[in-house]
């Protein structure tokens, strides 16, 4: 397997970039099945029942004397879907590092199906949760490896199975060789939407019972950003949902969304509800709302006759 053939610089470099930001998550949680666990050697396995996520008073900082998390508190029931959003840099994706454990709550504490994420195997709350990151890296290898990779074992009829849920089968059946085609950097390219593709084609394979998508913030154009949706809505079907939303197209249906400020929650409920207080989340969306109207107005004064 892949991880046997890299060097340890190699993984090394891997676990720093994974820890900057999400892309290689489901790469390193292979990777850290032989690294130490943050603290302790908690030697029980997360024992799932409907996937529930909390939050409980979380305090959380990178580097002493800057808080970046302050009293972070929400719930994801098993199956629910809760959003955030907020500025860049008001601690979004931090929130997803501590629920996948790549650092631990300086106070409070997470909790899934009752039990504190110190206090089960890293292994077996990584297996636990499926991760849509923004950029997918791909392996130099067949677009099906690619997808496999969401399961040890699969079988072909699994990876198409998993490709057609994701939308990506028949883009992948027009390319020269099929599941066969190699892609990376020294192969196909792919575009952004067609990785992100890839990504939830392997969450559909792993079955995980939580999910964590983080959007894409590089620009898809907006039919891509619908499709997608569409196959996130479907792979979100039953499972506990922690969606880190740039747009805010995508949390309109969220059964809790929760507003980021400079690493506190300052706002919290549903769309309907956000907009009818008038706040951050207003604001938000009626900025957004007047950019989509310009960028629909530029795209009909450039498009083609
Ligand atoms: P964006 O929307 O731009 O992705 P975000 O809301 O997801 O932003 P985070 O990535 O959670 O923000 O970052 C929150 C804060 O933590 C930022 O001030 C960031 O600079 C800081 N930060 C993130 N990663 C680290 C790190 N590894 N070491 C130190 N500080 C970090």
């Amino acid at each position: 397997v892949i991880q046997i053939c890299l060097p340890l610089s190699a993984l090394g470099m891997i676990f720093r970039q994974s820890r900057e930001a999400l892309i290689n998550a489901e790469r390193m949680s292979e990777l850290l099945r032989y690294e130490p666990e943050v603290a302790g050697q908690p030697a029980a396995e997360l024992v799932l029942q409907g996937g529930a996520v909390e939050f409980r008073g979380v305090d959380f900082s990178y580097e002493p004397g800057r808080q970046i998390l302050h009293d972070i508190d929400f719930a994801i029931p098993p199956g629910g879907t809760v959003a955030v959003v907020g500025g860049s840099g008001s601690g979004k994706s931090t929130l997803a590092r501590l629920l996948l454990r790549f650092y631990d709550a300086d106070s409070g504490s997470i909790v899934v199906d009752g039990q504190d994420v110190r206090s089960v195997t890293q292994a077996s709350l990584r297996a636990a949760i499926g991760v849509v990151p923004q950029d997918a890296l791909l392996f130099n290898n067949t677009i099906g490896f690619n997808i496999a990779y969401g399961k040890h074992g699969a079988t072909a009829a699994e990876v198409s199975e998993a490709a057609k849920a994701a939308r990506i089968h028949e883009l992948i059946e027009s390319l020269p060789a099929k599941y066969e085609t190699m892609v990376g950097e020294r192969g196909v390219k792919l575009s952004g939407g067609e990785r992100q593709r890839i990504a939830i084609a392997r969450a559909v394979l792993k079955n995980p019972p939580l999910l964590i998508f983080d959007e894409a913030t590089s620009a898809l154009d907006t039919r891509t950003e619908k499709a997608i949706q569409a196959e996130l809505d479907q792979l979100a079907q039953g499972r506990s949902t922690l969606i880190i939303a740039h747009r805010l197209s995508t949390v309109v249906d969220a059964d809790l969304i929760l507003v980021m400020d400079h690493g506190r929650i300052v706002e919290r409920g549903t769309h309907a509800q956000l907009l009818k207080s008038q706040g951050l989340y207003a604001q938000m969306w009626d900025l957004q709302r007047q950019q989509i109207e310009l960028d629909a107005s530029g795209t009909k004064l450039s498009a083609q006759p």
